[in-house]
């Protein structure tokens, strides 16, 4: 190891505290220091060379190094770094919203700017229960989430969300929801099978919807994948149901596109799979190709609308953040839009999905793999100590941490969640590449579990 990368895991190891990391473990160890990338690839201070195989977190869309990207950022910064959002505005940010209200499901009017996706869900939580305060009905404050849901970290995202191991702990500092089952279909909460259970899990919206829509503000979930959940995938149509319940208990839905926006699922949008158009829709992650924070709540005329009144009626939306609507990362993603265009991203993805579903399947046929799943180029490998019994593996035993360790032997960097391997590749990840993701992941999970 040379000296340089030495030193930076030392200066690293000393100052910060890295999130979701637990730290005693993360010192004893000798941290790859990612400082370029290229294409698929990110390149180590070793020289090393690694296919991004979760998009640095499932924020990179086309890959490192975009012309497009690139240039969209040089040529912004040569002009403005930033100027508030607060009662002005910036050619990039009203740009950015006229385009993705072009590609967004009819009937969304309206962008709302912040950073991160949690801030845009928090966004998201307070626009919908101040709708209700507006229209008369205060009483409308509740949200209902389902289990194994995530959308983020800060207290209204917690809230929401259903990860036990990572929300448990600030439940004290929580506000009060409903939460419905997930769609696990391969270990569904109802103790059922699909079809034959005729997506009971959403029939459970339903019950709750029925039970308390006069004190229900909104329902919140990720459509058609769970992400953080371990990457679980919905029944078709389940979106579909679960908004036409929305509107018969006149409550409104929040989708969360956080991770499944922008080409994930192998359309712009996961929603659009079952052509429904939330009330509220919140974007981030690739938003900008993976380059810069930034994110979006977006809403429809109806929810804008409750918000215009006189000055002294107080009807504002008082929430902002420093950054909204940040100029370079607007002109990023202004230059992620150019590329989907330019490079027909969308209409070529169905030849890597279509090959990646089917590499997928033979991971069933590995002793310790319990479920694949996927939409699109999000997937998830289940592992298992005993695939009859369906028995997970002790999350002490860390089977994914293995794998995902194999793996990097092999230029491959990716991110378990617990015993789920998580493959999320930039979808602009050339053919050759992919092939190489699936065939190493596959050698380093047999490695790790059947040796
Ligand atoms: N929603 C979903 C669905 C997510 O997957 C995430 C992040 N993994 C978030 C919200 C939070 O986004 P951020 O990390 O940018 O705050």
């Amino acid at each position: 190891m040379s000296d340089r990368t030495k030193k930076l895991g030392k200066i690293d190891r000393e100052y910060v505290w890295h999130p979701f990391t637990q730290m005693k473990e993360y010192e004893e160890q000798e941290p790859i220091v990612v400082e370029g990338g290229e294409g698929v690839y990110l390149y180590d201070t070793e020289g090393r060379k690694y296919i991004d195989g979760v998009s640095s977190l499932w924020v990179n869309i086309h890959g490192h190094k975009v012309p497009e990207i690139d240039n969209a950022i040089k040529n912004q910064i040569d002009k403005l770094g930033h100027s508030t959002l607060l009662g002005v505005t910036n050619p990039p940010a009203a740009e950015l919203a006229k385009e993705l209200i072009g590609i967004c499901p009819p009937g969304l009017k309206k962008v709302f700017y912040s950073g991160d996706g949690a801030s845009a869900v928090e966004v998201a939580i307070k626009m919908a229960f101040q709708y209700w305060q507006h229209k008369g009905k205060p009483d409308k404050a509740k949200f209902v989430y389902l289990e194994n849901g995530y959308h983020g970290d800060t207290l209204g995202a917690v809230s929401v969300g259903g990860i036990e191991l990572f929300h448990s702990t600030f439940k004290p500092l929580l506000f009060e929801t409903y939460r419905a089952p997930s769609y696990y279909c391969y270990r569904c909460p109802l103790g059922k099978t699909y079809p034959s259970c005729e997506i009971a899990c959403a029939k459970e919206v339903e019950k709750i919807l029925e039970k308390h829509h006069e004190e229900i503000c909104a329902v919140i979930l990720e459509p058609y994948v769970q992400a953080a959940g371990g990457m679980i995938v919905a029944p078709e149509g389940y979106v579909k149901i679960v908004r036409e319940y929305c509107h018969k208990y006149d409550v409104l839905m929040i989708l969360d596109e956080v991770a499944t926006g922008f080409g994930r699922t192998g359309k712009m949008f996961a929603c659009e799979h079952d052509g429904v158009t939330p009330d509220i829709m919140v974007l981030g992650k690739g938003l900008t190709g993976g380059y810069l924070p930034l994110s979006a709540t977006i809403t429809t005329q109806k929810v804008y609308d409750a918000f215009l009144g006189e000055y002294e009626e107080f009807k504002t939306f008082f929430h902002g953040h420093s950054y909204a609507g940040n100029p370079i990362s607007c002109a990023a993603s202004l230059g992620n839009l150019e590329v989907f265009r330019k490079h027909n991203t969308l209409e070529n993805l169905h030849v890597k999905i279509d090959y990646f579903e089917e590499e997928l399947k033979e991971f069933e046929g590995l002793k310790h793999v319990g479920n694949v799943r996927n939409k699109g180029l999000m997937a998830g490998i289940e592992l298992v100590e005993d695939k009859e019994t369906k028995k997970p593996f002790p999350l002490e035993r860390k089977i994914g941490w293995e794998v995902a360790e194999n793996a990097m032997q092999h230029e491959v960097l990716i991110r378990p969640l617990g015993n789920v391997v998580v493959l999320m590749p930039p979808i602009g990840i050339p053919m050759e590449d992919l092939k190489k993701l699936l065939k190493v992941t596959y050698k380093a999970v047999k490695e790790a579990t059947e040796s």
